[in-house]
């Protein structure tokens, strides 16, 4: 609870339209004002003169101007010179307002802030930052902090309402002196006083330096508040009640004795880690993560089968439609020979299978419901839902995962990912989930052989296709991903197709493209599983989980197109069999060094969790991520990769701080996290 007295959670008071602007930025209490730190800062504490001011670096200068006039060439365009006892200036403006014109007429004296650049005809600043000056007017005394803003919301309105709740708002600290002492933390006041009005010693380099312990204290402030929301949803998930799950085991040793192969290892041990999370009384959260190839179907099959020998039901939910078709024929092909009905549920039924899948799912006669994100609309209930599978869980929004929880009481939850989580992650924003994993592979694979090849070569890569057909296997081939346009990126998988089948003419090769019907996505999936189709021409929707163990070829156009984590799970596609497999990914040239990067990760590694490393550290956590997606609020101010040994220390404070000095705990998440609801507060 939020002492309402609080001046610092009141809401901002401003005009509507102000209002409006700062809820853009994220500002709606007062103390979100004070949290909204500069982004840069400039310098107008220091006049250079003309002829002196360096080169390369913004600087200000102050001068009158003594010529103005509009040019025409190469386009339209002020041009203003400025002159000082030094020397003289040009200022040039692409774009300028009658207003402009009007302030720069001649005999105004102005200051300009900006870069100089040797120009055409001599020295000049481009738009630089300008203000009319009286002759001898003092300078600003310290550095003119810069803040994130939108249209319409100026920095001098901005700077002026964050300073009047610094003079105004009392800000003591979160955090109990004896920890700040341990932790060599300066005080908060301190720290947003210091950024927000840089006292007139510091340079604009100092205050930009991430290890000033102004910023410090910030940062870490940040990834405390995050250590705590954690530490209390664990908690609460700890204290919340689901039902308690122990089977006998009969349906599960009657599918293992059905299985062509024995669990390897890994396999058998996360499946003790789950029936035994199951069979507490508290809700299980577990992410089940497990390489692409690893076998984590079977383990969801033998973990659906532990809650239903108890007398429960599962739903169990995929991000794709051809995904939760795997999953349904796979799992129905293992489950109904047991005598256990297997619901679909898809959006694209129609209205009379859905209403009886609907009927079975609600009278408990279907024990197993799969299917995609239709499992949670609001007209399907079930009868005891006791546990919840959710498939490649990155693909999911948390919102989505957080629906089908509120189905029927707490079942429990286990999610799989094949995107393995860079440890910096595991210990921040899944610090609330337990973790398993599948770290072997099943026996009998062969590695897959990378690559990688110059489009300019593609006849070349036909004849490998050709190849691999003749003798038996058979070939995936992944169309060029087109952001910017869905349409083009269809014609090209449809063109594709054309031309393969032109230049494979004893081959049969098909299509699968995301606009298609899934009832026709689903025969041609088919068609290939039976080796009916050799060439499978595709967009990515075959990204994950598919499994035809006879294709041994993937062939990737314009990879350096596609992210990391997307080229692994495609290769990931083949080497399921026997045969040596092989993923040809083809590029243009030149590459791009990122691009250049990119495809030297994934030649040089096979293992998902090295690529996912590297994945994170060329990008960065918030798109690794794809925070906008995952609903995860992104830290604002820390960096999990930089600062590392800040989270490492915020996370060893958390239990304590919760333990110790609850009080505290309270406040510093109240002020942090208040209005951020997602971060599931006790
Ligand atoms: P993923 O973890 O990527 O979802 P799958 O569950 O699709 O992997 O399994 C990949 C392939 O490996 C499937 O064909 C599956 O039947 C097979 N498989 C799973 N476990 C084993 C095992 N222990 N031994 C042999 N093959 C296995
Ligand atoms: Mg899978």
């Amino acid at each position: 609870m939020r002492p309402p007295e609080n001046p610092a959670f009141a809401p901002v008071s401003a005009p509507a339209a102000t209002l409006k602007r700062l809820e853009r930025l994220g500002i709606r209490r007062r103390f979100d004002l004070v949290l909204h730190l500069p982004l840069r800062y400039e310098d107008e504490t220091h006049l250079y003169p003309i002829v002196d001011a360096p080169y390369g670096q913004p600087v200000l200068v102050e001068g009158e101007v003594i010529a103005q006039e509009i040019q025409f060439k190469p386009r339209r365009q002020l041009v203003v010179q400025i002159e000082d006892r030094t020397g003289t200036l040009v200022l040039r403006f692409i774009h300028f307002y009658p207003s402009q014109q009007k302030q720069l007429a001649r005999g105004r004296r102005v200051r300009a802030l900006g870069e100089i650049r040797r120009g055409f005809f001599g020295d000049e600043m481009v738009h630089p930052k300008l203000r009319e000056v009286a002759e001898g007017e003092p300078l600003a005394e310290s550095l003119t902090p810069i803040y994130p803003t939108v249209n319409g919301l100026t920095q001098p309105v901005l700077r002026r309402m964050i300073h009047r709740e610094l003079d105004t708002l009392p800000l003591p600290d979160t955090l109990p002196d004896a920890v700040r002492t341990a932790l060599r933390l300066m005080a908060f006041d301190e720290a947003v006083k210091l950024l927000h009005r840089p006292p007139p010693a510091y340079s604009a380099q100092q205050l930009a330096d991430p290890m000033l312990p102004a910023w410090q204290r910030l940062k870490f402030d940040e990834l405390l508040a995050q250590q705590l929301s954690m530490r209390l949803a664990y908690r609460a998930r700890r204290q919340g009640r689901a039902p308690v799950i122990q089977g006998d085991g009969h349906l599960r040793q009657a599918l293992s004795a059905n299985l062509p192969f024995a669990l390897t290892g890994a396999q058998q041990r996360v499946l003790v880690e789950i029936t035994t999370d199951m069979a507490k009384p508290h809700p299980m959260n577990r992410l089940l993560q497990g390489d692409v190839g690893s076998g984590k179907t079977i383990v969801a099959a033998l973990s659906a089968l532990a809650a239903i020998e108890a007398g429960f039901q599962v739903a169990l939910m995929a991000p794709t439609e051809i995904l939760a078709e795997q999953h349904y024929l796979k799992l129905s092909a293992w489950l109904e020979p047991l005598g256990i009905r297997v619901a679909w549920l898809s959006g694209s039924l129609r209205k009379k299978a859905r209403g009886e899948m609907l009927a079975d799912i609600a009278d408990g006669s279907a024990r197993l419901a799969v299917g995609t994100h239709a499992l949670f609309q609001e007209d399907v209930a079930f009868e005891t839902l006791g546990l919840v599978i959710v498939d490649e869980q990155h693909r999911f929004g948390v919102g989505q995962r957080l629906a089908l929880q509120g189905k029927g009481g707490a079942p429990h939850q286990l999610m799989m990912s094949a995107t393995p989580i860079p440890r910096t992650l595991a210990m921040s924003f899944y610090a609330d989930l337990d973790v398993s994993v599948i770290d072997e592979l099943p026996p009998g694979r062969t590695p897959v052989v990378t690559k990688l090849i110059n489009n300019a070569r593609r006849d070349e890569v036909v004849g490998f296709v050709d190849r691999a057909c003749h003798e038996g296997q058979q070939a995936y081939w992944v169309c060029p991903l087109i952001e910017e346009s869905e349409t083009l990126q269809l014609q090209t998988a449809v063109d594709t197709h054309l031309q393969l089948s032109e230049d494979l003419p004893h081959r049969r090769v098909g299509l699968v493209h995301g606009r298609m019907k899934p009832q026709e996505k689903a025969e041609v999936m088919a068609a290939f599983s039976r080796n009916e189709i050799q060439v499978l021409v595709a967009t990515t929707v075959i990204e994950v989980g598919v499994d035809v163990p006879n294709a041994s070829l993937m062939v990737i156009e314009h990879a350096e197109r596609m992210g990391l984590a997307q080229l692994h799970q495609l290769r990931g596609r083949v080497g399921r069999g026997a045969a040596r497999s092989t993923c040809v990914l083809m590029f243009e040239a030149p590459l791009s060094e990122l691009a250049k990067a990119r495809l030297k990760v994934i030649y040089e590694n096979t293992d998902g969790f090295e690529i996912a490393r590297q994945d994170l550290q060329i990008r960065g956590p918030g798109e690794f991520l794809g925070a906008r997606q995952s609903g995860v609020p992104m830290l604002r101010f820390a960096d999990l990769e930089k600062d590392l040994a800040l989270l490492e220390s915020a996370r060893g404070l958390a239990p304590e701080m919760l333990k110790s000095w609850p009080r505290e705990a309270e406040a510093h998440l109240d002020r942090w996290l208040a209005g951020r609801e997602h971060f599931l507060k006790a």
